[in-house]
């Protein structure tokens, strides 16, 4: 579960990370309302309206701008609240902003340079093991530097069986030129971070810019979290974080009706049992010269009511051109899929794609069979090959 910036600074601010304060608002005037309550609160008289959608590069696209009065900040808010955000990490139609983060300005000018650093906490696939993943090279995204300048990027791996070392977050803070009351503070940042990325179960905490303040003082500006959905059973208060208008409204209704459905963006929909075998036709379609619209595991129970949800689901992408099946029968019969899948295309009335399907396993001659006299506008196939040629054959 991705969750919107102000989102993640609260569970960092909660875990002792010092954060810019913001607050969220909807409407202009709720933003102006922010902005008095935040300078009670701060003694800031500037601000940043920033746009919250789940998409990183905001800044980019015109989602963060400064305000030095709450006149600027009415009519920014005005102009980001409701508008289509474009960033690199968006698609070309954008997002819709429902709402801005009010936050204090803290680029304020004092006794050195504010610095802007790169900091992540994230799982080394690899090893294992979390790590810190930092940079001098704050502000800008970290793929770049890691092809531009890789050597100015650095990691810090976390044994699990001891946590983070207060030697290792002195490591980072030397490592990031630090010294006196910035060294200090660094310190405890990372291990602050560190213990929320921890104590939160998350998969991913990406803080860009970590700013050293002009003051020195060291401060999350941007953050994105991503928790694990796995251990979200854990964290019932992060429940209400999810923000359902970000994310794809055909995969929501996937997850509501038990299947694995994730949005591709070809043009032969699948329909498949088990994962593995979902990857394996993903390959399948490649090689018949389409490309998947989808991956869609429906499970192991594959009944008619399944069957029809998955068609309803694959269909609502109108770059949809043929839809492949591939069910391989172990533990439920093919011919109950295939009497699944004829009373779906039937209660379904118009299904104007042609379906190929492959059934494999128990009973897949008797389901041939149902699908050859069903009468309707499915292929069957029994090889992989021959599902393949079909599915070339409807697209030609
Ligand atoms: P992103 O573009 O989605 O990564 O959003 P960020 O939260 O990282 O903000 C983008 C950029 O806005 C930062 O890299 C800063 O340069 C700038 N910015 C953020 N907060 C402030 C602030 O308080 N004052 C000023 N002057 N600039 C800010
Ligand atoms: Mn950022």
């Amino acid at each position: 579960m991705n969750l919107h910036e102000y989102q993640g600074k609260e569970i960092l601010s909660s875990f002792g990370v010092e954060i810019q304060r913001g607050i969220v608002a909807q409407t202009p005037e709720g933003a102006v309302a922010a902005a008095n309550k935040l300078s009670e609160e701060t003694g800031t008289e500037w601000y940043v309206v920033k746009a919250q959608v789940h998409a990183g590069g905001r800044g980019k696209g015109g989602g963060v701008k400064l305000a030095k009065s709450r006149e600027e900040v009415a009519r920014i808010s005005g102009e980001i609240i409701g508008m289509n955000l474009i960033t690199p990490q968006t698609s070309a139609e954008g997002k819709k902003v429902h709402q801005v983060l009010i936050a204090e300005d803290v680029y304020y000018p004092g006794a050195s340079e504010p610095e802007e650093y790169y900091m992540s906490v994230l799982l080394n696939r690899a090893t294992g093991r979390n790590m810190i993943m930092y940079s001098t090279e704050g502000g800008m995204d970290i793929e770049t530097v890691a092809e531009k300048t890789p050597h100015l990027i650095f990691t810090e791996e976390i044994d699990p069986a001891v946590g983070l070392q207060p030697f290792q977050a002195r490591k980072v803070a030397f490592n990031l030129g630090l010294s006196g009351q910035a060294f200090k503070q660094m310190t405890k940042f990372v291990t602050a971070l560190y213990n929320a990325y921890d104590a939160s179960d998350s998969s991913l905490f990406e803080i860009n810019p970590v700013l050293k303040t002009s003051d020195d003082r060291v401060i999350a500006v941007d953050a994105k979290v991503t928790i694990d959905d796995n251990a979200l059973y854990r964290h019932k208060d992060y429940a209400s974080m999810r923000d359902l208008r970000e994310e794809n409204p055909v995969e929501v209704e996937a997850k509501e009706a038990g299947l694995n459905y994730v949005d591709l963006d070809g043009n032969v929909g699948c329909m498949v049992n088990g994962a593995g075998l979902a990857m394996a036709t993903m390959d399948l379609i490649k090689q018949a010269g389409g490309e998947p619209a989808n991956f869609l595991d429906v499970g192991g129970t594959a009944d008619a009511e399944r069957v029809e949800t998955a068609f309803k689901l694959i269909l609502k992408d109108p770059n949809v051109k043929a839809i492949l099946v591939n069910i391989f029968g172990g533990i439920v019969r093919c011919d109950r899929v295939a009497q699944g899948i004829v009373d779906a295309y039937k209660n379904m009335g118009t299904i104007n794609v042609p379906i190929i399907v492959r059934l494999q396993g128990t009973n897949a001659d008797i389901a041939k069979e149902l699908i050859d006299n069903s009468g309707l506008d499915v292929h069957s196939a029994i090889e992989f090959q021959e599902a393949a040629d079909k599915v070339q054959a409807v697209l030609a």
